[in-house]
């Protein structure tokens, strides 16, 4: 039991103290039975999910949990697999709910599958759902299935799941927005209920394109509708992580994504909230501000 907890920790890029153990679904946890026609509620569409897996589950003893809105799904066995549950998915899905996402929760499923090796991960991604993944660490696809090589670490995890829980609340979220908040939980800490992100890996490409004089401005990066265009996009998950970082350092986040999901019609990039958030302040003092910040930040270790 020790081993596995200095296992879960070290691999995880999210931590903390979760006082909800307790609260860790059973295995199989039979649906609430409704009221007859009406719409299955989450709780029946997570349990027939299971059911639909089941067979393919147990050909590879993949074992799961039905805990709504997730089944949650692995092969690592069924205490790790709780663990995964308790510590990193519900205790961030609540703290992000918490914090942001506060107008709606998923009304349909979300199939998290953790292979715990890259072997798993590939055969099975290809197996089951004929995909070959383009990234060693993990993926949300657009059917609300996340698959996670939680052998790299529990970062992705976080970061997916950012994805699959502001799709309900903000269907309409800036691209920048939903990598920028999913980056910046890659690294992060849980306690008392809060989610705050930490320096990580994306850091020193930043700061040495900053140094370089190589890194366009926000406006630029927050307008270009091309987040995933190949000329930018490994410095955009940067720019976009350490914006939203230095907005949770001024206690601004929060308030950032409430206006911006409130004005969305208005504002379809979010610039115009942004310089409403940041006011008096004009973009180009806000931004001389932010790289210094971003120049003197370290990695924690
Ligand atoms: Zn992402």
């Amino acid at each position: 039991m020790r081993g596995l907890l200095t296992l879960v920790v070290v691999v995880a890029g999210c931590m903390g103290a979760t006082a909800s153990l307790a609260a860790a679904a059973t295995p199989a946890t039979p649906a609430t039975p409704s009221t007859p026609a009406t719409q299955p509620t989450i709780n029946e569409k997570c349990q027939r999910l299971a059911d639909t897996w089941r067979q393919r589950f147990d050909a590879e003893r993949v074992t799961y949990i039905v805990a709504p809105p997730f089944v949650v799904a692995g092969d690592g066995g069924q205490q790790r697999l709780t663990r995964y549950l308790d510590h990193t998915i519900r205790a961030s899905a609540d703290a992000l709910h918490r914090k942001f996402f506060d107008r709606a929760r998923p009304s349909e499923p979300v199939l998290i599958l953790l292979f715990e090796s890259a072997e798993s991960y590939k055969r099975l991604a290809k197996k089951w759902l004929g995909d070959d993944p383009s990234t060693p660490y993990g993926y949300f696809r657009r059917d609300n299935i996340m698959v996670m090589n939680v052998g790299t670490g529990t970062g992705t995890l976080v970061h997916e799941l950012v994805h699959a829980l502001i799709r309900p609340d903000f269907p309409g979220v800036p691209e920048w927005f939903n990598e920028g908040l999913g980056s910046l939980f890659e690294q992060c800490t849980l306690a008392d209920g809060d989610i705050r992100g930490l320096e990580n890996w994306r850091l020193p490409a930043l700061q040495r394109a900053i140094r370089d004089k190589k890194l366009r401005p926000l406006g630029e990066m927050i307008e270009d509708g091309e987040f995933y265009g190949d000329k930018h996009v490994g410095l955009n998950y940067a720019q976009a992580r350490y914006l939203l970082m230095y907005l949770q350092e001024q206690g601004k986040l929060a308030e950032y994504y409430q206006k911006l999901r409130a004005d969305q019609a208005e504002d379809k990039s979010g610039l115009k909230t942004l310089e409403a958030v940041i006011g008096p302040k004009s973009l180009a003092e806000f931004e001389h501000g932010w790289r210094s910040w971003v120049l003197e930040l370290k990695i924690q270790r």
